[in-house]
């Protein structure tokens, strides 16, 4: 398994809705009422309980939807992970060149609320890179850069898992990195 940061950061492939990590994140879309992907199978093994709160959640806090880029955190269901931090990606090409900050923001995002959560480990789906089409290098680049820059001034997570679906994905994702070690 590659490791960077000092094996604060690890890169597999696999499902997310298998990591025992204290949370996984969901690439959800603004509805927070759950879609295809990533989003999909977060649902379908995490039981009926996630979705309700995310109802909750839309109606009390983000009635328009939640914003792309930010993070909302609700329970794990009957997920491995206690929690779920589900987050909305970017549409590659409709942000008018915002995507890469887009983006950025999104794992910056669920890093700080799962710090402010007081969460040891983390694991990531590759966002935007399915459904929403950002390309994967450019989103390696992106998001190798955004945890690295987060982790930097930050001790409390020890673990990031990245997922990856495929070992086409993982290799295209070691190819385009941005972690210096
Ligand atoms: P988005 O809408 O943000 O693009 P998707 O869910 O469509 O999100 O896809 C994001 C990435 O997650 C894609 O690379 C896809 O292959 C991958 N993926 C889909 N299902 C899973 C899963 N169960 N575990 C890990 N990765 C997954």
């Amino acid at each position: 398994m590659e490791s960077f940061l000092n094996g604060r950061v690890r890169v597999l492939t696999g499902d997310i809705t298998r990591q025992e990590t204290d949370a996984i994140v969901n690439a959800a879309n603004s509805s927070l009422l759950g879609g295809g992907g990533v989003d999909g199978a977060i649902h379908r093994a995490g039981g009926a309980r996630i979705l309700e709160e995310c109802r909750d959640i839309r109606r009390t806090c983000f009635p328009g939807g939640l914003p792309t880029g930010e993070a909302v955190i609700t329970s794990g269901g009957l997920l491995p992970a206690r929690f779920v931090i589900h987050t909305v990606g970017p549409i590659y090409g409709h942000h008018g060149g915002r995507e890469p900050e887009l983006l950025a923001n999104c794992y910056k995002s669920a890093l700080a609320l799962a710090s402010r959560n007081n969460l040891a480990s983390i694991a990531f789906p590759s966002i935007s890179t399915g459904a929403f089409s950002y390309p994967l290098e450019e989103a390696a680049a992106v998001s190798s850069q955004a945890i690295a820059d987060f982790l930097k001034d930050e001790s409390s997570i020890s673990e990031v898992r990245l997922l990856f679906f495929s070992q086409d994905d993982l290799n295209t994702f070691l190819k385009n990195h941005r972690f210096d070690d």
